[in-house]
C-alpha cells in the first residue's frame, strides 16, 4: 500500500471523529469580535496531546493565542506549513438564523453553524492533516502547524504576528491554507483590502439657510459619487498570469465558484461605502458627515497609489479629512501560478473527484497574504464560500472531508517528493 492509500484509509477510519470534532469546535464560540479564541485553541492543543505531538502556544495577546507545531522528517527536503485560522464572523441577528449558530448540529449532509465554512472546516483539515502526516514513518523534510487568532480583525495578533517574530519557525518553502475557496477553485493570489474613512465638516445650520453653510451630507453624496472612479483601475499583471486569468476556463471555474461576474471584479478595483452617518435633523444643515470606504484592490496595484488617486479626488472637495488605519496595510499578493504545489493540489483533487481546479484570483483576504509578502508561495483550497459570514451557515460534510483528504494528500506528496 502507498503512502497515500494509507493516508485515505484513515481518513475513511476516522469520518466521525473528523465531523464529531468539527460539531465541538463549532460549538466554541470564537467570534470576533471579541474573538477569543483561547477555549478553540485548547480543542487543538488537545487532539495533538493525545497524539503525543509537542506544541508551542504564541499569545502576544492573551485572549487570542496561536498554536504552532512541528515536525521533522528522517530526511532532509522541503519545509511545508499547514496555516487555518480559529475566530470567525459574528453571529449578527440571531433571528435570521433558523438553526443554532453555536449548535454545531448535523443534518441534511452538513454541519450548521457560525464559522463551519470560514473556517472552522479548513482549520480541522489542516489540524487532522498534520496529524497524520506525523504517523508516517518516511516524510521528508518538516511539516509545520500554525493554527491562528486575530484572522477576522487583520492578523495582527495571529498570522502577521507570527510571520513577523517567528519567520524562521513558521514561514517555511510553501503554505497551505484551507479558506474558503470551492472545491472547484484553488488560489495562488488575493485581492487587498484598503479601508478609509472620511469625515466631512462644514459649519452647519439652519435647513432653510443654504446660503450661509455648505451641507456635509450633500458633499459626502457627492465625494461617493466620485469616488466610484477608483472602480476602473484595473489589474494590472505580468505576463503568464494576466494570461491565466484571461484563459476562458479559468473565467468559468471562478464564475462557478464565485458567482456570475466574479471574473470581472477579480480583475479590477471595486468600492463598497459600508458605513455611512451624518446629520441630526430633518430641518438642520448638517454640520458633519462620516462615511468609510472599502476599497478591493486587484493585483498589481498598490495600496499608495490608490491612496493617491482617492485623495486627489477629495482635494475637490473642502473640509474633508481622510483616515486610515494605523495598522500598515498591505498590497495584493500572488504566488506562481506555475508553483509545484499548484500541480499537486490538482494532482490530488483528480485523484480524488476526477478534476483539476484552476488557480484564481482569491476576492476577499486571507492570511496568506502575510506569507506572500514575504515571498513565501501561499495556496488555498478550501470547501465552497456559499453561505460564509451568513446566516444558516453550513458546510457540507462530503466536501469537509474532500478538503481534508486533499491537503493531507498534498501535504504528503509536497514532503515526500
Ligand atoms: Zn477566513
Amino acid at each position: 500500500m502507498t503512502g497515500a492509500d494509507t493516508l485515505m484509509q484513515w481518513i475513511e477510519q476516522d469520518r466521525e471523529r473528523l465531523t464529531g470534532f468539527l460539531q465541538d469546535f463549532t460549538r466554541i464560540d470564537t467570534s470576533n469580535p471579541p474573538g477569543d479564541t483561547r477555549r478553540a485553541a485548547a480543542l487543538v492543543a488537545g487532539l495533538l496531546d493525545e497524539a503525543g505531538l509537542p506544541f508551542r502556544i504564541v499569545a502576544p495577546h492573551t485572549e487570542k493565542p496561536n498554536l504552532v507545531a512541528s515536525i521533522a522528517g528522517a530526511a532532509p527536503g522541503r519545509h511545508l506549513v499547514l496555516n487555518g485560522h480559529l475566530d470567525v464572523f459574528p453571529i449578527g441577528d440571531r433571528a435570521r438564523w433558523t438553526r443554532d449558530p453555536l449548535g454545531g448540529e448535523r443534518d441534511k449532509g452538513r454541519v450548521w453553524g457560525r464559522g463551519t465554512v470560514d473556517m472552522k472546516a479548513g482549520t480541522t483539515a489542516s489540524v487532522f492533516a498534520y496529524l497524520y502526516l506525523a504517523r508516517m514513518t518516511d516524510l521528508c523534510g518538516r511539516l509545520t502547524l500554525t493554527v491562528v487568532s486575530d484572522e477576522e480583525t487583520g492578523g495582527r495578533w495571529g498570522a502577521d504576528y507570527l510571520t513577523e517574530h517567528l519567520a524562521a519557525e513558521v514561514l517555511g518553502d510553501c503554505l497551505l491554507n484551507g479558506e474558503p475557496s470551492s472545491i472547484h477553485t484553488l488560489r495562488f493570489a488575493e485581492k487587498a483590502m484598503f479601508w478609509l474613512t472620511f469625515r466631512v465638516r462644514t459649519p452647519g445650520g439652519h435647513g432653510a439657510y443654504p446660503h450661509l453653510s455648505a451641507s456635509a451630507t450633500r458633499i459626502a453624496a457627492s465625494l461617493i459619487g466620485d469616488l466610484a472612479a477608483v472602480e476602473t483601475v484595473r489589474a494590472r499583471v505580468p505576463g503568464p498570469v494576466g494570461e491565466l486569468l484571461a484563459r476562458p476556463d479559468v473565467i468559468a471555474a471562478i464564475e462557478r465558484g464565485l458567482g456570475t461576474g466574479a471574473a470581472e471584479v477579480a480583475g479590477r478595483a471595486t468600492l463598497n461605502i459600508g458605513r455611512i452617518e451624518g446629520g441630526v435633523s430633518v430641518n438642520m444643515l448638517p454640520g458633519d458627515c462620516m462615511f468609510t470606504a472599502d476599497i478591493r484592490l486587484p493585483l498589481g496595484v498598490s495600496h499608495r497609489e490608490m491612496r493617491g488617486m482617492v485623495e486627489a479626488i477629495a482635494a475637490r472637495y473642502p473640509g474633508v479629512e481622510i483616515e486610515a488605519p494605523t495598522h500598515a496595510a498591505v498590497d495584493p499578493t500572488f504566488s506562481n501560478p506555475a508553483h509545484p504545489m499548484v500541480g499537486i493540489i490538482q494532482d490530488s483533487v483528480d485523484r480524488l473527484l476526477g478534476f483539476r481546479p484552476p488557480p484564481i484570483v482569491s476576492l476577499g483576504g486571507t492570511d496568506a497574504r502575510f506569507w506572500r509578502r514575504r515571498g513565501v508561495p501561499a495556496f488555498v483550497y478550501g470547501p465552497s464560500p456559499e453561505g460564509m459570514g451568513g446566516p444558516d451557515e453550513g458546510v457540507l460534510i462530503d466536501e469537509f472531508l474532500h478538503i481534508v483528504r486533499t491537503h493531507a494528500l498534498s501535504a504528503w506528496s509536497y514532503l515526500a517528493g
